[in-house]
């Protein structure tokens, strides 16, 4: 069933589903932030609209980022779905660094998927190159350009002319990507 609330001019639509298996509510965003609501058959409908109200931040926050987050009866949200993005992430960033790397031969020791707040990667002094898991949620262009980027690193420990010649070999149009990359807000 379709319906919507509005919370501070804010209008956000849903979908409503009544489940006998749901324990609890779930807020479901999909790509393109269409949200879904199961509650469970022992909650009345209409109890959901208080809930939604109560979260309403986390939900707009969350409609950017599609994560699938279940709440216990009392509103505590677990975030154990993070987990499923950092397990989609280190795929995704394994296979493409084997792809690159099959071009570059650079030795590096760790692949790490990391909940960083401010950076999308980096790369130690050691050789680990780390990322954040919100890279699986980026156009395959941007997250392609962080992993080079990573990479690239691992032979050049800054952001010279050689480091830049280096990345532009793989990645010639860095230069427009990086700019993306800074208008997008990592959340
Ligand atoms: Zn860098």
């Amino acid at each position: 069933m379709e319906k919507h609330i509005t919370v501070e001019g804010t209008t956000i639509n849903y979908f409503l589903k009544k489940s006998k298996r749901a324990k609890r509510i779930i807020v479901y965003i999909k790509k393109g932030g269409i949200v879904f609501v199961t509650i469970p058959y022992f909650i009345k409908e209409g109890m959901e609209e208080e809930f939604l109200r109560k979260k309403y931040k986390w939900i707009v926050k969350t409609k950017k980022n599609y994560i699938k987050t279940e709440f216990t009866k009392d509103g505590v949200h677990l975030d154990d779905n993070i987990i499923n993005y950092k397990k989609e992430a280190l795929n995704l960033v394994t296979t493409r660094i084997k792809y690159f790397n099959s071009f570059y031969n650079f030795k590096f020791k760790n692949i790490r998927i990391k909940n960083q707040e401010s950076r999308w990667g980096s790369c130690s002094t050691l050789g680990n190159l780390n990322f954040n898991w919100k890279i699986v949620l980026l156009p395959q262009s941007l997250s392609d350009y962080i992993i080079v980027h990573e990479l690239c690193h691992i032979k050049e420990m800054n952001h010279q002319d050689k480091f830049w010649d280096l990345v532009s070999l793989k990645i010639p149009e860095y230069k427009k990507l990086k700019k993306d990359l800074i208008a997008r807000k990592l959340l």
